[in-house]
């Protein structure tokens, strides 16, 4: 098997992300499109999937049979939507596949299911795909830890696009996840990921959550650290959604030599 091309399947191809991934895929080398799939109703089923990511025809049909394009596949490239990505991850574990999920929005309860799927799936899922970010994570846990919750307070602020459905960010978790092990806390207790009206003063030791919506923005991530009279602000900004699928396809080709299992990509990246 090593040496050929790694054959991926891209679920969700004519979405933002999934139309990226395929110009990508058709970029880099070691990669190759096996087949594109769509929600089934889509209106995009049975198109080129190289004509919808604007390379021309390419003779890959869209369909919606997710399971006949696994079993055949060693990979899937999943930019889609939380209830879609572990019904992805079952099948994909049926077929003993590689799956690469960087959805973001996932319930504790799919986050469970998608763990179930990583027995027998390769599994990598991360809230950001990019190295910078992945990057900026271990820079906020080191300073998270070297700035104490007794004079430094942690606040995340992130802005995207219009058309984002969940918030925060799964990079905004991604970096709160960094800061609280830093720490050595635990995020889901000690975050605060709305305010409005009469709040009362800040909790020591909380990390705070801001979140902003508008436009085209690709994704503007800053952590936060405020001390008396001082602060320092971590941050990264994405400009290109290639610097995810990049990584997502660079993710695949990692995990086709590793065992089964859930991972990260700072796994991928050497970082972890
Ligand atoms: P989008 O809405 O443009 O695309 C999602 C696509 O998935 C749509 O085309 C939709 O039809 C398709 N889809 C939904 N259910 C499906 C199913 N059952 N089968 C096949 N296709 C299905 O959204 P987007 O901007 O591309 O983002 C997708 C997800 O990726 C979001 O959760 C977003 O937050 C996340 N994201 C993650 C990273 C990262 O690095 N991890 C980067 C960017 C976006």
């Amino acid at each position: 098997m090593s040496g050929t091309e790694m054959k991926l399947v891209v679920v969700g191809a004519a979405g933002r992300m999934g139309q990226t991934v395929i110009r990508t895929i058709n970029a880099m080398p070691g990669a190759q499109l096996f087949a594109a799939v769509e929600r089934p109703g889509s209106a995009f089923i049975g198109r080129d999937a190289g004509e919808i990511a604007g390379l021309g025809p390419i003779g890959v049909a869209i369909s919606d049979k997710p399971l006949e394009a696994f079993v055949e596949a060693e990979g899937v490239l999943d930019f889609t939507s939380p209830a879609a990505s572990v019904e992805f991850a079952g099948l994909a574990a049926q077929a003993r596949i590689v799956h690469v999920i960087g959805t973001t929005g996932c319930s504790s309860g799919d986050d469970e299911k998608i763990k179930a799927a990583a027995r027998h799936a390769r599994i990598v899922k991360s809230g950001n795909m990019s190295l910078g970010v992945n990057l900026l994570g271990v820079l906020t846990e080191q300073a998270a830890r070297a700035l104490g919750p007794a004079d430094w307070d942690i606040e995340i602020l992130e802005m995207h696009h219009k058309h984002k459905v969940d918030a925060p960010s799964g990079t905004a978790l991604l970096l709160g996840e960094a800061a609280a092990k830093g720490r050595g806390i635990d995020l889901a207790s000690q975050s605060v990921r709305v305010r409005d009206g009469h709040t009362g003063a800040r909790v020591a030791g909380t990390i705070g959550f801001a979140t902003l919506r508008g436009g085209s923005v690709i994704g503007e991530h800053s952590v936060i650290l405020a001390g008396e009279g001082e602060q320092v602000t971590l941050s990264h900004s994405a400009t290109d959604r290639s610097i995810f699928a990049r990584g997502a396809v660079t993710a695949a080709l990692w995990a086709r030599g590793q065992k089964p299992g859930l991972y990260s990509m700072l796994d991928v990246l050497g970082l972890s």
